[in-house]
């Protein structure tokens, strides 16, 4: 008996660093998800949007100033177009939708398909092939029909393409939620009238919804107006009749949250979070993992595949890592921040020392996200690292193209970057991507992360570093609550500081001055053994696997039947 197949519907997918349909956390973590249950040969299917010009590239001028460009790139290349064709009606005319299909192969060979959903074709007008042009590009029509193409023609693409057993819808993100629409509308026990309450509850029973972060902006509203335009009166009618809306607004996340049999967040924190966001819904959380293969450098890949037999299969036996002799994690390091110092050389031209001891950051530029907060007293900075013969940052991350105190940040740092050349030398990478994800969270030797709490959800970088034996500094937010043994995998800023950025910053610098530069300094042997730590306790954890074995038992199995009172409830939540 095969399972019923799980539809992961998603805004962005991170396939592979060259198919730029993705710009970062949560399109990486699809990817990952998508890639575990090839591994575990998981009957799972992603679908997502295939934006010919990406997100954006990043070109940094010498000031620190932020252009972007296409991101173009060949799907014809990358992808296979499948004959499949289904039209989406949106905003009064049938847009005729091609699909296209990458195999996402696991150990065995397992494959799962994800669907690329391709609006760009010669039998629709301008501005419905300009649609799969840009991901979080255009105004608030532009997201809206952007998200009907996703939602219903996701639905529809999997019926046409012969998968008639979908046991469960994934919305991966509000942004997918109209799906729900969709399948209102095949639940419909008459042709006639409205789907009723009965229908929505035989809705429910086939979504799933994760919820991926605390702030406003992340969950998407459309006025019932613009709604109406888009999807026409039918739909409006059905979203009110069935309590899908908010008076004159549709909020994407209380749809979801509202026609889900199950929803999560992302860390254990972020559900605490989320419940008292929406404390009439009950919120799981299911934290995140990040997939062991794809993000494990060469040299620790090798070194695994010598010393930890099957960890590729089953990514628990990383524990076994603490048995590893820590010259050999060291030597395996040492060949990842070489790679990551040529890479970094080759796309800056300022070639690194690579017996520097060297902080890595990199993230979404974002006001919440701090990247920034090490250089906050930059004199201090560079006090500390001229007692230790002086470090290295590298930086990377782009900034939305509208989110200017992200970019005044990315301006902030390469300012910086010119004022402390010399005991605190600092590269900014452009254009980050999956690529550098990689090479970035696997080169450093401490991976920094300095949001201000409770605004990360989880974080998925510093799990990339664990996969490399990169120990983190991070404060008290995310996953890090749950990865967190001071000392061992890594160190932790005080939770006490809160949100206020000096007192952080007076953490941060205090760490690195006293616990970190000093161990780094002159006993090698222990800063190998948090490296290890950091394996063997949070690579063995926060992995994609063990967040699909999760997901498959919290959430795609069947669950026992909720009352009918509980249901109830649920609709009226919000
Ligand atoms: C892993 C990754 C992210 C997410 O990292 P966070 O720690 O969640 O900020 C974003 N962008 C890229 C390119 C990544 O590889």
């Amino acid at each position: 008996m095969t399972a019923p197949l799980v539809a992961y519907v998603s805004m962005e997918i991170g396939v592979a660093s060259g198919i730029a349909t993705y710009s970062g956390g949560l399109g990486v973590l699809a990817g990952d998800v998508i890639r575990a249950a090839a591994d575990a040969g998981y009957p799972m299917a992603g679908v997502t949007l295939l934006y010919r010009d990406g997100y954006f590239r990043q070109h940094l001028d010498p000031a620190g100033g932020q252009h972007e460009e296409p991101q173009r790139w060949s799907p014809a290349e990358a992808l296979e177009e499948l004959a499949t064709v289904v039209r989406v009606p949106i905003s009064g005319r049938q847009v005729e939708v091609g699909v296209w299909r990458c195999p996402v192969l696991g150990i065995d060979g397992h494959c799962v398909p994800v669907y690329f959903l391709d609006a760009d074709r010669p039998a629709n007008d301008d501005a419905a092939r300009s649609l799969t042009r840009a991901l979080y590009g255009g105004d608030a029509r532009y997201r809206l029909e952007q998200e009907t193409l996703l939602g219903l023609g996701a639905v529809m693409a999997l019926r046409a393409l012969g998968h008639e057993r979908v046991g469960t819808y994934h919305m991966n993100e509000g942004h997918s939620a109209l799906l729900i629409l969709a399948l209102l509308d095949q639940a419909r026990a008459t042709d006639s009238g409205l789907p009723t309450c009965d229908d929505l509850a035989r809705v429910r029973e086939r979504c799933i919804f994760t919820t991926h972060t605390p702030v406003p902006a992340g969950h998407d509203c459309f006025g019932l107006d613009l709604v109406h335009e888009v999807l026409g009166p039918e739909q409006v009618a059905t979203l009110r009749a069935l309590g899908l809306a908010d008076h004159d607004v549709l909020n994407m996340t209380h749809l979801a949250l509202r026609a889900s049999r199950f929803t999560n967040a992302v860390a254990l924190r972020h559900g605490e979070v989320s419940r008292a966001m929406f404390p009439h819904v009950s919120i799981n959380a299911v934290t995140n993992g990040v997939h062991a293969a794809t993000w494990s450098s060469a040299p620790f890949a090798e070194l695994y595949d010598r010393r930890i037999a099957g960890w590729r299969r089953d990514n628990w036996h990383l524990r076994q890592a603490i048995g590893i002799p820590l010259h050999e994690i060291g030597e395996a390091h040492a060949l990842a921040k070489h790679a990551m110092i040529e890479r970094a050389a080759h796309a800056t031209g300022k070639v690194l020392d690579a017996n520097r001891f060297t902080i890595g950051i990199a993230r979404r530029a974002t006001a919440y996200k701090r990247n920034d907060l090490i250089l906050r007293d930059a004199g201090r900075l560079a006090r500390i690292a001229r007692a230790f013969g002086g470090i290295q940052l590298v930086f990377a991350g782009k900034a939305h193209p509208r989110d200017w105190d992200g970019k005044g940040m990315i301006g902030h740092i390469v300012g910086a970057a010119n004022a402390l050349a010399g005991d605190v030398d600092i590269v900014y990478v452009e254009d980050y991507d999956m690529s550098w994800g990689a090479a970035l969270t696997s080169g450093a030797d401490l991976w920094l992360n300095t949001p201000r709490p409770p605004n990360e959800a989880s974080g998925t970088s510093g799990m990339k570093a664990a996969m490399n034996g990169v120990p983190s500094l991070s404060v008290m937010d995310g996953w890090w609550i749950e990865g967190a043994v001071d000392g061992v995998t890594g160190w932790s800023i005080d939770a006490q500081t809160g949100t206020d950025d000096d007192r952080t910053a007076d953490a941060l610098y205090a760490l690195l001055e006293r616990e970190i530069l000093p161990v780094y300094a002159h006993d090698r042997d222990r800063y190998l053994a948090v490296m290890r730590g950091a394996i063997a306790f949070n690579a063995s954890h926060f992995n994609a696997q063990r967040m699909l074995a999760q997901y498959a038992i919290d959430a795609y199995m069947p669950q026992p039947r909720e009352s009918v009172e509980s249901d109830e409830q649920q609709r009226r939540a919000g």
